[in-house]
Parts: structure tokens; C-alpha cells; sequence
């Protein structure tokens, strides 16, 4: 019998996937068995739709241009049911950005369109030592939010598409675009994925091949370290000489509550995290108040989010989420209201350093799939635009001009407010690997500095983290089903439609040491890995994968699994996240 408590690390067990073998597709098929578009948008998120919204006003103008492209000038491919059905941030947004794409849109008008919910104009930040105290602090830099616009990415992202369509966009939805066509060295496209295959990969009675969509432009909006930019990045040597990329995990919910939260609420913890170096945990959460100008209602955005650097395999976003709302600093918010919506995803947190080459001979990469979050401030959604309009100018160039170089990009997007805002941060963040207290001070240099303080910090892997079963899970609370939840309730609200026959999409190593069992068991929260009763306490366990249950919040990813694409319409539908 043997334990590795606080010895073995997920990179011991790497997912069974070789990413360039099997996602990247070497040529094209024949012409006559293709779509063939102008430009090919994977990911109709933020930054997906920003890309086409801007490049369909910029060929508006130039109908030559727009003619060359054929008869599907830009096309988007989204495997969600609709566009807006996987996303989920906070999400407070700098407005800038969107105001630049939509320029005749007011800000009244992003209400009653029904995707942003009031400006802010009073904000307050909590230290939460204990389960029922809090202290109220003074706003550190980061968390200044006056002025910003609270929204929903999911309904923006509804919005973007309406836009996109109307200006003359294909949007593929529920369809996944599975490999990355590369002829010649170069991105020519990319391959939408099967539908109505088994269990076993066997063709069922609907099945329907994918197709090759053949592009003369290929943008990887994916969002977090996506499929395809994972498979992009190994093929074109993207991450040589970055930093490694690392990941937090946010678990949300909205509320519909008696009385309007009259500020924007950001709590720092540590409670109920632990503040011990040990425990390796990083985290906190939000409330923002969310006016619905359509139905009058006042809901409240919450969330958690952890970094996925931490060491004790029994920490869990969505159990921190339940407790965190029994503080009284959040039952007097919550208390009375009613929990409309639930959702759960991963974001890249490495920023600056971690990007990855951002353009690739015929793609580029934009938004999250690029890494563009600052996870100082929590703020990505405008980044997401700004690059998806950057990488539309910069295709845009390129075709007018004949030319299929895209390399600019990399350039354009660091001296853009994405590059900026970013460099300022760059070396902010990675000082809370090495715990809150000292890791703190040597962050809080960092952003009074503004980036002035020269040097390059490095990132520690999140999977490279050795693993223990600790306590952290002693102090969560037993959902009672009517304010506090369990997973699998949880994740029944978001409309989750994977099919129960459906091919497998998630990849882990099914026999495991207990100590990465339980790392995943409790990570995921949708309640995706089980551990069979009857596995021994110590040593290897078999791992149970639920995977229909996913909802493709891509943690595994971080500790030492892989989330690939399902079939095209499978997961969550989210409204409002
Ligand atoms: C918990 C949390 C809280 C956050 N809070 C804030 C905040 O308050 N403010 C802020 O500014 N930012 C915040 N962020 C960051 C922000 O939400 C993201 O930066 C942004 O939403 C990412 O947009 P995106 O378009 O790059 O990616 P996504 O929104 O993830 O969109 C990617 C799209 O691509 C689709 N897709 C992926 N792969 C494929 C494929 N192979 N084939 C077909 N479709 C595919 C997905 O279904 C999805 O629709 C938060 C993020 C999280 C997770
Ligand atoms: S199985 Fe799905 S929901 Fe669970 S952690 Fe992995 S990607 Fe997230």
C-alpha cells in the first residue's frame, strides 16, 4: 500500500492525446468536398464576434475587397448551440472597446438590447478573516472599477452574432471545429467535427461527417487555451521562450434579490480559503449588481474564483462558492432571492509573459486563446475585443493588399491598450505563487511601480504542483437546496445537452493515485470524476469519468488533463452568465 501524499504531481500522469497528431489535419481535402470562406472565425465568444463584426464594417466599405472573398466572406464557428451558450465572466468591462466597435450604440442602448446592467458608481473591497467577520479596505489599484459596465458575456455574445448575421456573417453553431487544416506549413482552414458518432466512435444512425472549411484567413478565438491553439501552439512552436501558461477557475451564479446591491463588492479572503503557504491557495470572489432594464428585475452576479496553482486536492470553487454565501457580508444580499443561473469556467491567468506568439503563417490567435487577461484587475472582456478588432484590421490589410502575411498583428496588438495594460501587470501576479503574505508585499511593488520595476517573473505549472489531501473540504457547507447547492443541481439549471451516447471528450488517465483522483473530483464543477467506493484509501484508485455531465469549464486542463471538443451543440446553454 503506498500513499504520495504531498509527493506526486499531475504532470506525473499526462493526458493520453498527442495534439499534433491527431488535431492537426495535413492538407485539404478535394474542392468539390469543402466549403471554401474568406476568412474562418473559430469561437463565436467576445473576442470571435468583435473579429467578425469589425471585419464585415471594414469589407462594408471596400465591396472589391469583399467580392474577392467569395460568397462566405467571414465565417463563424461556434460549438455551442448558439453564440453566447459557453460564455461566463464576472464580468465587470471597461467600456472603451466596445464603445470603438459599436460606436453609434450608446450605453443606454447596451441595456435595453439586454446584455450590460448598469454603470458603476460605488464600489467597496472586504478582507473576510473569519466566517462572519469582515473589514472593509481601502480599494487597492486593481480593483477600481468606477465607471465600468457590468454585463453579461453570454447575452453580449447573442448580441455580436444578431450584429455579425445581419452585416452578412455565416455563423456555424453547434458545430466544433475539431482539427486545424495546415498545408505547406501554413493554417488553410480547418475541420468541423463528426456528429452522431457512439460511445466508441461508431457511426450511429444520423451520423453526419465533418466537412474541411477552407479559409484564406483563420482566426483561433477559442478562449481559454482552446483545441486548435493548443494544437497551434505545439505545431508552430508559439510558447518558445514564454512563460508557461497558468489558470484560475470561477464559479458563478445570478440572483434575482428583494433589493437592489447598491456597489460593486469585490472580498479578498482569506476565509474560506486557507492562508497557509502550504495549501498554495490563491482566490476570491465578486458580488456586482445587475439592473435588468427588459424586466425590471435586480439580480446580483457571485462568483469565486481560485487560482489552480493550489496543493490541497480537496479544494473546490463551487463548494468555496456555497460557503463563502453563508458570511453575513453575502446573506444579507442574497438572503430572500431566488438562484436563476449557475455556470463554471477557467481563464488564462499568466498574462504578459505567458502569451503565446500571437500569429502563425496564415492564423492568429485573439482574446483568451491568446492569454489576454489581467487577473490583477479580473479583466479580459475588453482585451477580447480589442485584439478580435486588431486581428480584423490586420486581415483586412493583408487581403486588400494580395498579401497573406499576417505577422504585423504581434506588433499592433503590443503597442494597443491589450499590450499596454498588460505590460504594466506583467510581473504583478506571479509573486501570490509564493503565498498571500510575502507574495502579497512583493505584488503590491509591482502595481505601485505600474511596471516600472524592471525583470521578468517567472511561472511556477499549475500541474507541476505536488498534491495532498487535506482539510480545505471540512469547512464547506451541506448544500441545503434552496440557498446553498450541489453540483450535479447546479449544473441541471445551465440546460447541459450531452448527448448520454455521446463519444467521450474529456482525456485523463483512468488509474491514478488517490491524491489525483480526488484533485479532479473535487476541482470539477460539474461533478464529472467519481472515485468508486470500495478503491483502496491509499496508493492507485480507478477514476470514473461522467463526462456527459461536463460543461467544458476547461480546469482539467491545468491539472493534468484534457478537455477536447465534444460534438457540436453538447453542453451548457447559458442566458445570462
Ligand atoms: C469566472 C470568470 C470571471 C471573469 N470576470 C471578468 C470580469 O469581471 N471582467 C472582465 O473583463 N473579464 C472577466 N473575465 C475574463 C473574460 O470573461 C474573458 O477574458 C472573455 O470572456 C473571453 O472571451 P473569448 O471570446 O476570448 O473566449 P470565450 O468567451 O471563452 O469564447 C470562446 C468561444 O469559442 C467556442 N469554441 C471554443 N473552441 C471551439 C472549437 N474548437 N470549435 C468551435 N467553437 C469553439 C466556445 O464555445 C466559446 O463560445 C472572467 C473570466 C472568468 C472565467
Ligand atoms: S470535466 Fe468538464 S466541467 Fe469538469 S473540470 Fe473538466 S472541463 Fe471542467
Amino acid at each position: 500500500m503506498s500513499t504520495h501524499n504531498g509527493k506526486v504531481a499531475p504532470d506525473a500522469f499526462p493526458p493520453p492525446v498527442d495534439s499534433q497528431k491527431e488535431f492537426i489535419k495535413r492538407g485539404l481535402d478535394d474542392e468539390d468536398e469543402l466549403i471554401e470562406v474568406g476568412v474562418a472565425i473559430v469561437g463565436g465568444g467576445t473576442a470571435g464576434l468583435a473579429c467578425a463584426n469589425r471585419l464585415l464594417a471594414l469589407l462594408g466599405d471596400d465591396p472589391e475587397t469583399m467580392e474577392r472573398l467569395g460568397e462566405v466572406p467571414v465565417a463563424v464557428v461556434e460549438k455551442a448551440k448558439t453564440c453566447g451558450g459557453h460564455n461566463l465572466s464576472g464580468a465587470v468591462m471597461r467600456p472603451g472597446p466596445l464603445q470603438e466597435l459599436f460606436a453609434d450604440l450608446t450605453r443606454e442602448q447596451w441595456r435595453e438590447e439586454g446584455f450590460a446592467f448598469g454603470e458603476v458608481t460605488k464600489e467597496a473591497v472586504y478582507l473576510t478573516p473569519t466566517s462572519k467577520l469582515s473589514v472593509r479596505i481601502p480599494t487597492p489599484p486593481p480593483f477600481k472599477n468606477h465607471g465600468n459596465e457590468v454585463v453579461s458575456v453570454s447575452a453580449l455574445a447573442r448580441y455580436q452574432q444578431r450584429q455579425a448575421e445581419e452585416a452578412g456573417a455565416y455563423i456555424l453553431t453547434e458545430t466544433s471545429a475539431t482539427q486545424l487544416v495546415v498545408e505547406d506549413g501554413r493554417v488553410v482552414g480547418v475541420r468541423s467535427g463528426d456528429k452522431g458518432r457512439g460511445k466508441d466512435g461508431e457511426p450511429l444512425g444520423n451520423f453526419e461527417p465533418g466537412t474541411d472549411i477552407k479559409a484564406r484567413a483563420t482566426v483561433l478565438a477559442e478562449g481559454c487555451w482552446g483545441h486548435l491553439t493548443g494544437a497551434a501552439i505545439r505545431e508552430f512552436d508559439l510558447a518558445r521562450d514564454r512563460e508557461p501558461q497558468v489558470w484560475e477557475l470561477g464559479v458563478k451564479e445570478v440572483w434575482k434579490v428583494p433589493q437592489p446591491l447598491d456597489r460593486l463588492i469585490h472580498t479578498m479572503g482569506p476565509w474560506p480559503l486557507k492562508i497557509s503557504s502550504k495549501y498554495g491557495q490563491i482566490g476570491g470572489t465578486w458580488i456586482y449588481p445587475m439592473k435588468d432594464e427588459k424586466t425590471g428585475d435586480d439580480l446580483v452576479s457571485i462568483g469565486f474564483v481560485v487560482e489552480l496553482e493550489y496543493a490541497d486536492a480537496t479544494t473546490s470553487a463551487h463548494d468555496l462558492l456555497q460557503t463563502f454565501k453563508t458570511h453575513p457580508l453575502v446573506r444579507k444580499i442574497l438572503q430572500g432571492g431566488e438562484r436563476i443561473a449557475w455556470g463554471a469556467k477557467a481563464l488564462p491567468g499568466g498574462g504578459y509573459w505567458s502569451m503565446p506568439k500571437l500569429s502563425m503563417p496564415g492564423a492568429l490567435l485573439v482574446g483568451d486563446s491568446g492569454g489576454m487577461v489581467d487577473t490583477m484587475a479580473l479583466k479580459g472582456v475588453h482585451h477580447c475585443i480589442k485584439s478580435g478588432m486588431i486581428a480584423a484590421e490586420t486581415i483586412y490589410a493583408a487581403l486588400k493588399h494580395g498579401s497573406s502575411d499576417l505577422s504585423e498583428y504581434e506588433q499592433a496588438i503590443d503597442d494597443s491598450s491589450v499590450g499596454r495594460e498588460l505590460w504594466e501587470v506583467r510581473n504583478a501576479r506571479q509573486p501570490l505563487q509564493k503565498g498571500l503574505l510575502i507574495g502579497g508585499a512583493l505584488s503590491g511593488l509591482q502595481q505601485i511601480s505600474k511596471g516600472k520595476l524592471p525583470g521578468r517573473a517567472d511561472w511556477h505549472r499549475n500541474d507541476a504542483k505536488p498534491m495532498f489531501i487535506g482539510n480545505t473540504k471540512d469547512a464547506y457547507v451541506k448544500p441545503d437546496g434552496k440557498y446553498t447547492f450541489d453540483k450535479l443541481s447546479s449544473v441541471f439549471i445551465t440546460g447541459n445537452a450531452t448527448r448520454d451516447d455521446a463519444p467521450n471528450h474529456i482525456r485523463v488517465q483512468k488509474h491514478v493515485p488517490r491524491e489525483i483522483a480526488e484533485t479532479w473530483r473535487w476541482m470539477c464543477p460539474a461533478g464529472v470524476y467519481e472515485i468508486p467506493e470500495d478503491a483502496p484509501e491509499h496508493g492507485d484508485v480507478d477514476v470514473i469519468v461522467n463526462y456527459t455531465n461536463c460543461v467544458q469549464c476547461g480546469a482539467i486542463t491545468a491539472k493534468g488533463g484534457r478537455l477536447t471538443t465534444p460534438e457540436g451543440g453538447d453542453g451548457p446553454l447559458y442566458q445570462i452568465l
